[in-house]
Formats: C-alpha cells, structure tokens, sequence
C-alpha cells in the first residue's frame, strides 16, 4: 500500500517525509530478541498488511528523513542511509542508488537550500546522505548546513575501539558520513543534557539505542510534536516497550526513554514522528490502562 505523503502543520511550521526505503527484511523474532509468537495474533489485525508482510511474516518499515520548514529554515530530521557506500556486512544499506535527492527536490528543496540537519542519532540509517560520492571522495551533500548532534555521539563512534558488537555491521559509517562534516566546519555538538535550539526545537536525552541519542522536540504556536528518533524501531515496541531491538546499544537505557516517550506521547497527546514506522510514519500514542496502543495520523 503506497501512503501519498501528508503535510503535517505544526502550528507555523511544516513537516513532510521524504522517504528514502521501504523494507519488509526482519522477522519480529530477529528484530526483537525478546519476541513473543504470542503477541501476533491479538495484534494481527491492525499489524497487517501495511506493518507486516502477510506472506513472509516480516515487519515493513521504512527509512527517511522527516523535511521541515519554518518561516526561517529548512531542515531535516536524519539523512538515511546514503547512495554508493560501502557496507558490506550490512546488505540493506550496501551500495544502494535510492532517488531520494530527487525526492527532496519534488518537496521543492534543493541540497544547498538545508540550513539545518539535526540527527537523533549517528547510526547508518541516520547519517548516510550528509556525504555523497564525487570523484571518488566523500563530500557534504548539503554544502550550506549544520549537522547538529550530541556530542557523545561523535565521541564514541568517532573512536574505532569503542565500536561494540552491535555496530560491527556498520564500520566506517563515521568515517565516510560524518568525518566529512566535520572536516568541512559544518558540524556542531551540543550536551548530553540536550536543550533548545533555534527558536523551535527541544533536544531531549533519551539515551539507550545509542550513546546519545536525542528525540527531537517541536513546539510552534501551542502545538508539540516529537521526532523521536529510534527510541521504537515498529509499532509493535508500543504494544511492547520491553523488547528492545537488536541494534539498541544500552538495554534497560533504551527501555527506560522507550516508556519515557509512550508516557510523555500519550499524557501531553504528541504528534510522533518516527524514523522507522511504515505507512505515515507518524502518529498518536493511546493509552488503554497498563498499556499503550498506536494510531498512525
Ligand atoms: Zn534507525
């Protein structure tokens, strides 16, 4: 099923997604280590067809950034994961040709037009299009913004034997995607205690996927909204905070801003934009006593 993607207005802002990939790749039990076969069925009929492929059984999910635009800037929420590199331990993300520049360009936003990218994250799937292959070299592909990210972030994956086993598949995702932003002067950290930024954004810890991982906050004109970054992977993880995917670094780190984020979704009545939800991608977290239930907006 394809969604037409939707514009959301959040107060004076805009944000669309630009997808990058679809993928139907990961079993529930390979995703999640913790997955119980018992948890399909009561969920079957709402996971199904758009969340989990009928035939195979695998989840759907997609990888994209989320373009946003103030009455000031254009920015991005996360770059996926690029054309042309090389990760070949990492078959989904090894020398894809994905046309989501021209993606961006039919949302009216050229590479030099992005003021600001600001990542949850320095994951593969997170930072692939800050660089693009020219002449053989890994350049900025959007030679006019600042990449903007926790500082803790850079620190571990900057520094080859802090890699644990979980970014094995993932060597060199530093080296050729945000090495370059940082030789080139466009990137600026911030504090593991996150903060505001510019006059419409709210970086808030939620640490445990990654080392400093961030969801991203938007506030314009009463109206809040949340990128949250990795913090779920599939709607499944709302149903079942517990189980932590297999790429979450830090486990009951990333359980612990998982609930955080359901309770926080659910309370204030958020707009979620995740990087990983098929269909939309975005939407409302509910809450049905002890747990929590999805509706894509
Ligand atoms: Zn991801």
């Amino acid at each position: 099923m394809i969604h037409p993607n939707k514009t959301y207005a959040i107060g004076d802002v805009t944000v669309t997604k630009i997808e990058e990939m679809r993928l139907s790749v990961a079993p529930p039990s390979f995703l999640y280590p913790d997955y119980e076969a018992a948890e399909l069925a009561p969920n079957l009929h709402w996971l199904t067809p758009s969340n989990m492929d009928v035939g195979s059984g695998n989840l759907i999910q997609s990888i994209h950034s989320w373009l946003v635009r103030t009455p000031h800037h254009t920015i991005l929420i996360d770059t996926g994961s690029g054309n042309d590199k090389e990760r070949p331990r990492n078959a989904v993300f090894h020398h894809l040709n994905t046309p989501y520049l021209q993606r961006l360009a039919a949302a009216g936003v050229q590479p030099q037009d992005v003021d600001y990218v600001l990542h949850t994250h320095l994951h593969v799937d997170h930072v692939g299009w800050n660089t693009r292959l020219i002449d053989g070299r890994w350049v900025p592909t959007f030679p006019n913004a600042r990449h903007v990210y926790s500082k803790a972030e850079e620190d571990y994956y900057g520094t080859s034997d802090s890699h644990n086993e979980v970014n094995v598949p993932s060597f060199g995702v530093f080296e050729d995607s945000v090495a370059p932003i940082i030789a080139s002067g466009q990137a600026e950290r911030i504090s593991s205690d996150g903060g505001d930024y510019l006059d419409y954004f709210t970086f808030r810890p939620t640490m445990g996927h990654s080392i400093g991982h961030m969801s991203i906050e938007l506030r314009s004109e009463g109206k809040a909204a949340l990128f949250t970054g990795d913090v779920m992977h599939h709607p499944l993880q709302v149903v079942r905070p517990d189980w932590n995917s297999v790429f979450c670094e830090w486990q009951d780190a990333a359980r612990a801003s998982r609930r955080w984020v359901l309770e926080l979704g659910a309370e204030h009545d958020l707009l979620l934009f995740t990087p990983h939800f098929a269909e939309t991608s975005a939407g409302y977290v509910t809450r049905h006593g002890e747990r929590f239930g999805w509706r894509y907006e």
